[in-house]
């Protein structure tokens, strides 16, 4: 993705309320400071334009994705490993069903 302009005069308010600007937009409309592609996350002037992050960003990024994969993971192999406990218990589940139903019978 494209990295956006921004305003880096930190006087500025474009620049404290993090205003974004398309490509076209050559001077901030707010106080006229040339503008310079900055970083989505940290408002960090960047160098090149094909990234919307510093590299820094886009590492911190990287990493929290990383972190996501493995908690769905983790969270795939707690249910297998409750899976087996269900199943051996499932007797007793349907034992107490069909006392459950006795009980309602009796009444
Ligand atoms: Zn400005
Ligand atoms: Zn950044």
């Amino acid at each position: 993705m494209k990295a956006f302009k921004g305003c880096v005069n930190r006087e500025c308010k474009a620049y404290k309320t993090r205003v974004s600007y398309k490509e076209k937009f050559e001077y901030c409309p707010h106080c006229g400071e040339k503008l310079e592609y900055v970083c989505a996350n940290c408002w960090k002037v960047l160098e090149q334009n094909d990234q919307r992050l510093c590299v820094g960003c886009s590492v911190e990024k990287e990493e929290k994705k990383e972190q996501k994969k493995e908690k769905v993971i983790n969270a795939g192999k707690a249910i297998v490993g409750v899976a087996p406990v269900i199943w051996k218990q499932k007797d007793k589940i349907v034992d107490f069903t069909k006392k459950a139903v006795n009980v309602i019978k009796k009444k």
